[in-house]
């Protein structure tokens, strides 16, 4: 069995269902289990038109007050539907539930995390239906899944759920029970209440990796628009190329630290099954992609630079730090009740730096850390990660980076060289982050 997961970009357009078809028709001897993204841009739709519903007018005899996002989404379905010769009439019905549930949200004037999940369910819901009808028109016996129909059952935590531990051996035995080829919807579960949740935004290469580790999946193979996992983001360093290979903890490492190109728990599961990823391009399947394997087949070298924005630097005082034990302790134990993940920490005697993704509640966190030291916030930063086992070997790396970026007059506001040692770690301000990847792709690797 391999898992085969489609991002938003390899299903942007008829064509691209089309295309995609093809490429599991040609691996049908392998049983692909496949796992499928909404279309390109539709979660960001889904989400902005619950934005609108909430500056609607609120009528409940008025049938044409929609949030103008959904006609876009129904155009865009429309369109690839009718180039794919589908029955429109087949999805009316997600259609007019969306339109629904916008008006529940127009009259309460309320757009909850519930429900922002239960909108971006609809965009995965759809898309899978239709590459389940594409495969149909090339006899192939496939059929959607809804994730939690093959046992994806999640906590309540709308836009980050959790997959419950029972989860994996649910989805093991409903998926080996299916006698057809299953195109199951990623980014999305429901919870044992019955409520529909999301994994996090991108988070259907997640999915791919959790339901491979469930059913131990020869391999997991991420499609998407870009020919693997490259030297950096090619949309900031246009002369980045794709790598052959990396160890599971480097791919952690970079998807973590920024790179887009998957979801940042991705990793994990794979690598506790020990199964390979292979990253490949959808548009350009002949070239060979980017093996991630187990840390025992590595190749040493440094091997990318990412970039995370949106970033707040928090910075810590307290006279008393050094005679106060446990002061560490507090400050841990605020973030984790709000669950906030901290990336970067630098610490004297009397002063902690930390840097935290611009969550929600990070405000809340700051304000319970004024208790009992001075805070300062500095917003807009971003880290800059370079990564590679080959940092563990290459002595000079951080005087190259503190160079390139001094002469640039980039100021570089905290360091750390991750516990991993395959990541080395700075915070920069946002405003100088593109700069900055393009000078240090430059050095490292062009
Ligand atoms: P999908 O729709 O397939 O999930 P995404 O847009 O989520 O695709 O991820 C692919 C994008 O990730 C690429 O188009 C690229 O711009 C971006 N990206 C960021 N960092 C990297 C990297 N190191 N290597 C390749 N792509 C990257
Ligand atoms: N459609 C979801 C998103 O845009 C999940 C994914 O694409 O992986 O976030
Ligand atoms: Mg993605």
């Amino acid at each position: 069995m391999i898992i085969m997961k489609f991002g938003g970009t390899s299903v942007g357009t008829a064509e691209r269902f089309l295309n995609v078809a093809n490429l599991i028709q040609g691996k049908i001897a392998e049983k692909p289990v496949v796992v499928v993204s909404a279309v390109g841009g539709i979660t960001n739709l889904l989400l902005q038109a619950g934005e609108e519903s909430l500056q609607l007018e609120p009528s409940i005899s008025k049938q044409e007050e929609f949030p103008a996002s959904l006609k876009r989404i129904y155009e865009i379905h429309d369109e690839i539907l009718k180039f794919l010769q589908l029955d429109p009439e087949f999805f009316q019905k997600f259609y007019v539930e969306l339109s629904e549930i916008y008006k529940g949200i127009s009259l309460l004037k309320e757009f909850s995390p519930r429900a922002r999940d239960l909108v971006s369910s609809y965009g995965e819901r759809i898309s899978a239906r239709i590459l389940a009808a594409c495969l149909q028109k090339l006899k192939i016996n496939a059929q959607a899944v809804d994730a939690w129909d093959a046992g994806f059952i999640t906590t309540n935590d709308f836009t980050n759920a959790r997959l419950l531990p029972d989860s994996p051996h649910k989805l093991n035995e409903a998926i080996g029970k299916m006698n057809f080829l299953p195109v199951i919807t990623g980014f999305i579960g429901k919870s044992r209440e019955g409520h529909i949740t999301t994994i996090g935004r991108g988070g259907s290469d997640f999915s791919a990796s959790l339901i491979g580790a469930a059913v131990q999946a020869g391999i997991i193979e991420i499609w998407t628009d870009v020919s693997g996992i490259m030297t950096s983001d090619p949309r900031l360093a246009p002369q980045a190329k794709p790598l052959d290979s990396l160890s599971f903890q480097e791919a952690a490492e970079l998807s973590y630290f920024g790179a887009k190109i998957l979801h940042p728990k991705t990793i994990e599961p794979a690598m506790r099954k020990k199964i390979p990823v292979l990253v490949k391009n959808s548009f350009k399947p002949e070239e060979p992609g980017t093996l991630i394997l187990p840390e025992s087949e590595k190749e040493p070298g440094l091997k990318a630079v990412t970039l995370k924005r949106g970033i707040v630097r928090v910075n810590l005082y307290s006279s008393g730090m050094l005679e106060a034990p446990g002061f560490l302790s507090r400050v841990f134990k605020i973030f984790e009740k709000h669950e906030i993940s901290v990336d970067v920490i630098a610490t004297s005697e009397v002063n902690v730096s930390l840097t935290l993704d611009h969550a929600d509640g990070f405000e809340k966190a700051v304000s319970e850390l004024s208790e009992f030291a001075d805070v300062e916030v500095e917003r807009d930063r971003a880290i800059i990660c370079l990564v590679g086992e080959g940092l563990k070997q290459t002595p000079g790396i951080a005087g190259r980076v503190f160079k390139i970026l001094g002469d640039a007059c980039i100021n570089i506001e905290m360091i750390s060289q991750g516990a991993s040692q395959i990541n080395l770690t700075f915070v920069v301000r946002s405003s100088d982050s593109d700069k900055a990847i393009k000078l240090l792709h430059r050095e490292f690797f062009e």
